[in-house]
């Protein structure tokens, strides 16, 4: 069963040493972020929203606090345990993309699935059903290369879902993509996050993504500066 989709960061610090060099990317950040929301994460570039985002993946840990989701607190879960928080609970998007190129677009998406034991003709359905909701039933059979950015996006996207996630994250998922991409990918983005059954947080620098977003949270040299609901919608 999926954790609950609710995300409590609690007084969060990591500190990255490399030789003599100390950087607290993120400093005592706490955020209670309610199931459903759709959260955008900005501030300007190394302010720490990468970090933060792979700290609530569990891609990495904290120095100091303790971040819990759907009730469960990620420094008590052992190396099994996370490995199964990462497939199951935790959905990725990246700004690039990171398709693997020689796989077809139900390929990439089935991987998730096949790697957690699925059975062949449930990841099948699934597949064709999560194109659906991405619009591209059509591209199941091509390759990434022969898809435009915004497409090979919303792959990824249908990838990140694949294992119904309650949680999705996207590190800059608008980046390196045109205005018209951008906006159908927010509008995507938003819908995932308005059925209440999932929680969607973005770090990003569109003012798009952030205006589409039920709450904003800006931060500033690893701290949490301003958090309120944005005002357009
Ligand atoms: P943002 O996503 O807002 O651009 P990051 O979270 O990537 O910010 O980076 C925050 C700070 O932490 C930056 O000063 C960055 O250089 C530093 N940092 C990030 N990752 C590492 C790492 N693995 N080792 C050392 N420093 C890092």
């Amino acid at each position: 069963m999926p954790l609950e989709p609710a995300v409590s960061v609690r007084d969060v610090s990591k500190v990255y040493l490399s030789g003599d060099l100390r950087v607290e990317a993120v400093r005592g950040v706490s955020l209670d972020v309610a199931p459903g929301t759709f959260l955008a994460l900005v501030g300007p570039s190394g302010c720490g929203k990468s970090t933060l985002l792979n700290l609530i993946g569990a891609l990495d840990r904290p120095t100091r606090g303790e971040i819990v989701v759907g009730g469960v607190s990620l420094g008590a879960l052992d190396d099994d345990a996370l490995t199964r928080y990462r497939r199951r609970t935790v959905g990725f998007v990246f700004q690039f993309f990171n398709l693997l190129p020689s796989l077809t677009v139900a390929e990439n998406v089935a991987l998730p699935m096949q790697i957690d034991g699925r059975p062949a003709a449930a990841v099948r359905e699934r597949v064709a059903r999560l194109l659906e909701e991405v619009g591209l039933a059509h591209r199941a059979g091509h390759r990434p290369a022969q898809l435009s950015g915004g497409e090979q996006q919303r792959v990824a996207v249908a990838r990140a879902l694949a294992n119904d996630p309650p949680l999705l994250l996207g590190d800059e998922p608008t980046g390196n993509l045109d205005t018209r991409a951008s906006q159908a990918l927010t509008a995507l983005f938003a819908g995932l996050a308005r059925d209440g059954r999932r929680t969607v947080i973005l770090a990003t620098h569109s003012p798009e993504v952030a205006a589409a977003a039920d709450r904003v949270v800006r931060m500033r040299d690893g701290e949490v500066v301003e958090d309120a609901a944005a005002v357009a919608r």
